[in-house]
């Protein structure tokens, strides 16, 4: 039987999920994880780049293992704060990291008194503006970056984020002027780097911890850790990858003469692999030489191909016991673009997956789908967003429903005519 043929997700059977929840739905299985939090062990604290997926269940799944978190917007210390994490604490439960602050959210952290972290000399201004003292991070551009794309390349001269590391003096000075302690430093080179230039930073955030002095007392490595998408792509080794860090760690401890904390920020490398996208094939046809299978999902739900040509393994849970040949296949999904296909490469070229040959009625599995999957997903062309599933000790529950069609037009209202 074909490999790619699969018929449970965590010990539920698939068909189960999609009569209990419908389709398109994206199933998180818990346990994968908690098995990814305790591989982090030997960093001394973990946070979790909650963009990636940021679902209640999953922050409460994070808090309840000590994962502290990121939040990037407003909205996102809303949901830490709903998901139970405290505002204030050592390690902050919930640190605000961004290169600027909006209204609303530099009006939040203040009133709840949440850490920040700077990737800008105007948020030090505007933050020390509000605050009388205390603690920040600086978030440095270490002058190189690298992702699994150029869109998630997040340092070099090209970059937005982050303090430009030759303006790390100005901005100690400024940070002096308000008043506030400079006691972290903090680099994130892109998500989805490889090893070799992941390894680099460490070096990079020694140097530039250096630079900022004995306030000193945490660094972090930020996130990007990489994940197996593609057969044969590497597992992360994380106990090779924490030994320049403890080293770095270590020769500032000597210099500082107190203890340096060193963290660790993952987004995809903690919820990546938990999840499936649990689509329902609707359509097949032959356009030329390509063989083409239609789910009730599109970009819509699932944005990384089209954003990225990202490549997801895929697999196919049969709707009859009829033996699938593997053929060459074309995933693409309902909506009215072009681009709304699975199996394309970066710059929209498309390209064939292997698969089993699907039929109508059958349920295509989208997997390595956890992160930046439901967060990315949009209502274009007028689709409601799916629903979320978390799988606990393998049982299923709804983490959030499926929107509905009255959802789509509640904020909308028609001007009286005449
Ligand atoms: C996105 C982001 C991360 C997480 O990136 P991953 O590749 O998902 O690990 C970590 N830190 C910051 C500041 C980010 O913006």
């Amino acid at each position: 039987m074909s490999s790619l043929i699969r018929r449970e997700i965590a010990g539920v059977p698939v068909a189960e999920l999609a009569r209990d929840f419908g389709t398109p739905t994206y199933v998180y299985d818990a346990a994968t994880i908690t098995q990814r939090i305790h591989a982090l062990a030997p960093f001394d604290v973990v946070r979790f780049a909650q963009k990636a997926n940021s679902n209640l269940a999953v922050l409460d799944l994070c808090r309840r293992h000590g994962v502290v978190v990121d939040a990037v917007s407003a909205g996102e210390i809303h949901r830490a704060l709903a998901a139970g994490y405290q505002a204030q604490g050592d390690p902050a439960p919930i640190v605000y990291t961004a290169d600027l602050f909006d209204r609303e959210s530099l009006a939040l952290v203040v009133e709840h008194g949440i850490a920040v972290n700077c990737g800008s000399a105007d948020m030090i201004d505007q933050y020390g503006a509000e605050v009388s003292g205390g603690d920040i991070t600086l978030r440095i551009n270490p002058g190189f970056g690298h992702g699994h794309s150029q869109k998630t390349n997040t340092g070099g001269d090209h970059s937005k984020h982050g303090i430009w590391y030759e303006d790390l003096p100005d901005c100690l000075r400024r940070a002096e002027r308000n008043g506030l302690r400079v006691a972290g430093i903090h680099v994130h080179i892109g998500s989805g780097a490889d090893l070799e230039h992941l390894a680099l930073v460490a070096g990079a955030v020694e140097k530039l911890a250096l630079e900022a002095g004995d306030q000193v007392h945490a660094i972090s490595a930020g996130g990007g850790l990489p994940v197996p998408y593609r057969p044969g792509d590497p597992s992360m080794n994380v106990d090779a990858y924490f030994v320049p860090w403890d080293e770095a760690r270590k020769r500032l401890e000597d210099k500082f003469g107190h203890a340096v904390r060193i963290e660790i920020e993952p987004g995809r490398y903690l919820v990546a692999e938990c999840g499936v996208l649990v689509t329902e094939v609707r359509a097949r046809k032959h356009q030329g030489d390509n063989d083409f299978v239609l789910v009730d999902a599109g970009f819509n739900v699932l944005a990384r191909p089209v954003m990225y040509g990202a490549y997801h393994p895929m697999s196919l849970a049969p709707c009859d016991d009829e033996p699938r040949e593997e053929k060459d296949l074309v995933v693409g999904g309902p909506l009215c673009e072009s681009g709304d296909i699975f199996t394309q490469e970066e710059g929209g070229f498309v390209r064939t997956q292997r698969l089993p040959d699907a039929k109508v009625g059958d349920l295509l599995l989208i997997e390595c789908a956890g992160a930046y999957g439901f967060v990315m997903a949009s209502n274009y062309n007028s689709k409601p967003l799916p629903a979320e599933v978390m799988i606990v000790d393998g049982k299923p529950h709804g983490i959030r429903a499926r929107q509905t069609s009255e959802d789509l037009t509640r904020l909308e209202t028609i001007p009286p005519v005449g």
